[in-house]
């Protein structure tokens, strides 16, 4: 073997951003390093810059408006997400949905769904389910924390989690949960707030086409996240 070809250079790892004006930005971070991603914050649109996809996690909506329009975010995120990967989770999926109840501010509206804030109830009515996801490969775990309601899903929307079809989950079985719209994934629930990495990675591979690297440099990168 020649030096050029054992001297292969190691594959770049993805840089992710992660929204994190408010909300549980730092477990989708971890979930993204642990996959052997380059994490970022993104608080500024400077932030945005050079990035391969981004997350836009749970929280609360209305807030999360507010800051963007206050951190002159709002206009670099909308042009961002009209054309790269973004996995958006409960409050991420409200601020990208085409429809959504009582906001400051006009939400993205690049996933065609309309959804109901808040439609299970208060905090403290927050509930975990078996999710039905065939795209990670069967049964996941949903977190559910005052998720909203997907109550349409447009023609070119694909349905990628529904809760399972059990009679304890009575009126609730089957409901759509995870939608995926091209480049666009939004999950009314909190895979970042569990230890499987399934829809994290599938979003990196799958949906945003970026290419792992191996563990050992996953530890290396980890070490050097911000
Ligand atoms: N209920 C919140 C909102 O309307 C979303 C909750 C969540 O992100 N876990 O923004």
């Amino acid at each position: 073997m020649s030096v050029r070809e054992s001297a292969k250079p190691a594959l770049a790892a993805p840089r992710v951003g992660v929204l994190a004006l408010q909300g549980d930005f730092a477990c989708h971070r971890a979930s993204f390093a642990a996959l052997g991603c380059d994490v970022g914050r993104v608080t500024l649109p400077a932030d945005l810059e050079g990035l391969d996809a981004l997350a836009m996690p749970g929280g609360e909506s209305t807030t999360m408006l507010r800051l963007l329009v206050a951190n002159r975010l709002y206009d670099p995120l909308a042009e961002f997400v009209r054309t790269k990967p973004v996995l958006a989770t409960c409050a991420g999926v409200i601020l990208l949905a085409r429809e959504a109840d009582l906001l400051p501010a006009p939400s993205f509206g690049v996933l065609d769904i309309g959804v109901d804030r808040n439609a299970y109830g208060r905090q403290i009515d927050s509930f975990h389910a078996d999710l039905d996801a065939p795209v990670v490969g069967g049964t996941f775990h949903g977190v559910f924390i005052r998720a909203p309601r997907i109550r349409r899903v447009g023609a070119g929307v694909d349905i990628v989690a529904r809760r399972t079809r059990t009679p304890a989950d009575g009126a609730a079985a089957g409901e759509i949960v995870g939608v995926r719209a091209g480049r666009i994934v939004g999950l009314c629930f909190h895979p970042e707030l569990t230890s499987d990495l399934r829809f994290h990675r599938w979003f990196l591979t799958e949906v945003a086409g970026l290419r792992l690297p191996a563990v050992e440099s996953a530890v290396a990168v980890r070490r050097g996240a911000r």
